[in-house]
């Protein structure tokens, strides 16, 4: 078999692990190597570009990608704008990665960006304050636009369609969405940034291997599917929540399976983890199962300490809400 991801034995995608494949007359083909390419990136790439409707890069973790972005877009010396209270990590690395002259202030996405900066830095909805940017103002500034739509995903928002110039996710969370994938992507609007960033995933290696990608393309087929169920029962939950006497606030955005609440203090939120029996107490979000946790243990102060992160799954809502319920009491 050659190495055209299209060449198909059967009517699912086969798992190819090659990590080279022959020249054809002498020469290299489409794929070769597979630090540059190999076809199970090919077809996940294709679908998940379909889905945000730009070029697709596929990369071993959200983090790896946002690494790639913008060690291989930016300049020593160029400054993002980050916004206030999006995924922690992301907050940290770009400080890790100051090292190598990048700057990094952060702002209130729900309002109009800074001047001056190079790289607008959107999360939608933020995690875990569940905040929706500003994407309007911020694609009207003079600066690139990049949108963290992990908790969205491309069922709820299509950022390059509203002008942002790339759509950047942790597939981890929803478009794997079982917990058992770790993998990150970057869609961008413009063919040129797109090649860039291919050429400097193949020189420094930060590539995704064939089993994620061979997932991911599983995983996508069920997306709007998993999306529909995720929000149905989330959105219930977020009732049900605000009605309940120990809760204080709920965070919920009206689409997607991530909310937060807040209970009275760190001492509360601690009882209500080790309380729950259904619902696992673990980190990480978008899984067919329910995931939640105190934030203030991995944020410090950056959070309320009575801050709970529910990643609502495909379970059964009154399951849920019964375990909720008795972890509450
Ligand atoms: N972006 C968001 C919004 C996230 O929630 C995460 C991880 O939690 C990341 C990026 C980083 O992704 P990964 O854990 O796949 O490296």
């Amino acid at each position: 078999m050659g190495g055209d991801a299209r060449t198909r034995l059967g009517a699912v995608e086969p798992l190819d692990r090659s990590t080279i494949w022959p020249y054809r007359d002498g020469e290299p083909g489409e794929l070769y190597y597979q630090r540059y390419s190999h076809p199970n990136a090919v077809a996940a790439e294709r679908a998940l570009g379909e889905l945000e409707g730009g070029e697709t890069l596929l990369f071993p973790s959200g983090a790896g990608a946002t690494t790639a972005l913008v060690l291989g877009l930016l300049e020593p010396g160029q400054t993002i704008a980050l916004a206030e209270g999006a995924y922690y990590g992301t907050a940290v690395l770009f400080a890790t990665l100051e090292r190598w002259g990048l700057r990094y202030l952060e702002f209130d996405q729900t309002g109009p960006s800074p001047e001056g900066v190079d790289l607008v830095w959107l999360e939608a909805p933020s995690n875990p304050f569940l905040t929706m940017p500003d994407l309007e103002s911020a694609v009207a500034s003079a600066a690139r636009v990049l949108v963290d739509s992990t908790a969205a995903t491309p069922v709820y928002l299509r950022p390059l369609e509203h002008g942002a110039d790339f759509a950047l996710h942790s597939a981890t969370k929803y478009l794997g969405g079982h917990h058992d994938v770790l993998l990150g992507a970057v869609s961008c609007r413009s063919a040129e940034d797109a090649e860039r960033l291919r050429d400097f995933r193949g020189r420094t290696g930060i590539v995704a291997a064939p089993d994620p990608c061979w997932l991911l393309s599983r995983s996508l087929k069920t997306l709007p599917l998993r999306m529909e169920r995720h929000t149905a029962s989330a959105t219930e939950l977020a009732d049900r929540l605000r009605a309940h006497p120990a809760v204080e606030l709920v965070r919920y955005p009206g689409f997607g399976g991530l909310l937060s609440f807040d209970v009275a203090d760190g001492e509360t939120a601690h009882k209500v983890e080790t309380s729950l029996r259904r619902i696992t107490n673990a980190t990480s979000l978008g899984g067919a199962e329910s995931v939640l946790e105190s934030r203030a243990r991995w944020e410090g102060d950056r959070v309320p300490p009575g801050l709970l992160r529910l990643s609502v799954g495909l379970e059964d809502v009154d399951e849920l809400w019964a375990d909720l319920e008795q972890a509450l009491a």
